[in-house]
């Protein structure tokens, strides 16, 4: 028998449960779906129990660096990784187990465990049940790509879902992908004790960023004896006894990197390939991200797409603003938008890298007339005291109107003084009001009013490496 619901929601990752409360808020009937983990890949193999890890990592790289603030150790730090990852399960555990607890409970949510899947545009099976509703809401996630690289199905191989289960120390890890993914588990990694290669295709480690942010990256990572493998042409694999080789045809180096274990980070593909998608008629691009419009609609009247799925986004506070998106023009009749969104990440190596708006790159390529400030991280005074000074800060504005275009924070406290920079470019202020303003001393923050008084002309057609 059919059970008709107001709305149904698909995966419950970053912006179904968010959406749910709002939906049975305003008194609809929803059944929310999920087929494996309450909270999707965030809480349970992204960002909480990355950043647990990177935490652990941390503690190990402070400890080996003890004497450097004059505190002395008895003997040689020691990581127990079966610790470390019972650290990061109780983190994740209780995140997952607040997610469905929250769900279970709440007034007017019926939760189903299953794979859900389209079976008109308004029906969904999960198991041998059948539930319709005049509105669905996919929010259905992603999983990372295995890539057909010559020799794969010969070895084992690490994802960055397999790789939480890892309760011991490889000996050495090769990483395939040189993105936010695999840099994060390059430098987390090896602060734990094991030996890192990380083989990248491009000519420069996260490439979608600039050329001094991504050489800067590459620096702080091989500071610490990561060997970064670039220009990898032709990657593949074999076994040889216990130990897996990964075939680069690099320009430079030897053709082969012999490891114990190889990590898989070069991207993630979304969840629609088994959602019967063709039943209900809802259209998805190339590469397999629902096709929606700047409000989130599908091409079928009554059917959302949210989250990593859509392709409007691959982060958490994406997905969580695609929930916010989404209820106001349903439930507050307040038209938000996708397009009214900043792009706003942050990259958790140690230190990180906080970014807003245009790369230098993109405001160069955009033709404009702007501004640009630039601060090494040994002129901040928060990092001198920290002892943690590598990296840099800039920021581009432009030179007629004064908006604030982008900036970049690679350094100690990166990722949380990215905000004011970008709280003042939603507010779309001239970046006077910034310059102008009074930050607490000791902060990196303080030095971006320092930094906005010292802006120069940026060439144009000179990239960022220059
Ligand atoms: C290693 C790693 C680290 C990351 N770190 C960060 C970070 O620091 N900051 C950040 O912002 N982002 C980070 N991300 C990205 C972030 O995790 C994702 O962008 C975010 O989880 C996307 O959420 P979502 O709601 O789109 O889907 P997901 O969180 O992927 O959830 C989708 C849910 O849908 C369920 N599902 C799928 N198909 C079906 C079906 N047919 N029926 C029922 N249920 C289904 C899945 O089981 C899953 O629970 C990281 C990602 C990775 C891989």
């Amino acid at each position: 028998m059919t059970k008709t619901y107001d709305a149904i929601v698909i995966g419950t990752g970053q912006a179904g449960p968010f959406l749910t409360q709002r939906l049975t808020g305003a008194g609809m009937k929803v059944a929310v779906i999920e087929r494996k983990l309450f909270g999707g890949t965030c809480v349970n193999t992204g960002c909480i129990p990355t950043k647990t890890l990177v935490a652990s990592a941390y503690a190990a790289h402070m400890v080996r660096r003890a004497t450097d603030y004059g505190v002395a150790l008895s003997g040689p730090a020691s990581v127990d990784m079966t610790r470390v990852k019972a650290r990061k399960d109780a983190v994740s555990g209780r995140s997952r187990t607040g997610v469905e607890n929250w769900l279970r409970g709440m007034t007017n949510c019926t939760v189903y465990q299953g794979h859900g899947r389209f079976e008109s545009p308004n029906e969904v099976s999960v198991g041998s049940e059948r539930l319709r509703a005049h509105r669905i809401f996919i929010n259905v996630g992603g999983r990372a790509v295995v890539p057909q690289m010559p020799g794969i199905k010969q070895i084992p191989y690490l994802t960055n879902s397999s790789i939480m289960d890892v309760d011991f120390l490889p000996r050495h890890l090769v990483i395939v992908g040189g993105g936010y993914v695999g840099l994060e588990f390059a430098q987390m990694y090896r602060r734990f004790g094991s030996e890192v290669t990380v083989v990248e295709t491009a000519s420069h480690l996260a490439r979608h960023e600039d050329k001094d942010v991504s050489t800067a990256i590459q620096e702080i990572l091989e500071h610490e004896g990561i060997e970064v493998r670039l220009d990898a042409t032709c990657i593949g694999f074999s076994k040889r006894a216990e130990e897996i080789l990964v075939h680069v045809d690099c320009a430079a180096g030897s053709p082969e990197v012999s490891g114990s274990h190889v990590l898989l980070a070069v991207g993630r593909r979304p969840n629609t390939d088994d959602l019967g998608l063709a039943e209900a008629g809802v259209a998805v691009d190339k590469h397999g991200y629902i096709v929606v419009d700047d409000q989130l609609r599908t091409s079928v009247p009554g059917i959302w797409a949210l989250g990593d799925c859509n392709g409007k986004g691959a982060f958490t506070h994406t997905a969580f603003n695609d929930s916010e998106i989404v209820g106001a023009n349903l439930l507050d009749h307040d038209s938000r938008k996708v397009s009214d969104r900043i792009t706003a990440y942050a990259l958790y190596i140690d230190p990180p890298l906080g970014r807003a708006g245009l790369t230098e790159e993109e405001v160069r390529r955009s033709g404009r007339h702007a501004l640009i400030g630039r601060r090494p991280m040994t002129k901040v005074g928060r990092a001198i005291e920290k002892g943690e000074t590598q990296g840099f800060m800039k920021i581009m504005v432009d030179a007629q109107t004064h908006e604030i275009l982008g900036a970049a924070i690679l350094g100690t406290g990166g990722d949380e003084a990215i905000h004011s920079i970008l709280d003042a470019m939603y507010a779309r202020a001239p970046y006077t009001v910034i310059q102008r303003a009074m930050h607490i001393h000791p902060t990196v923050s303080e030095l971006v009013p320092t930094m906005l008084g010292e802006l120069q002309p940026l060439a144009v057609g000179v990239s960022a490496s220059q």
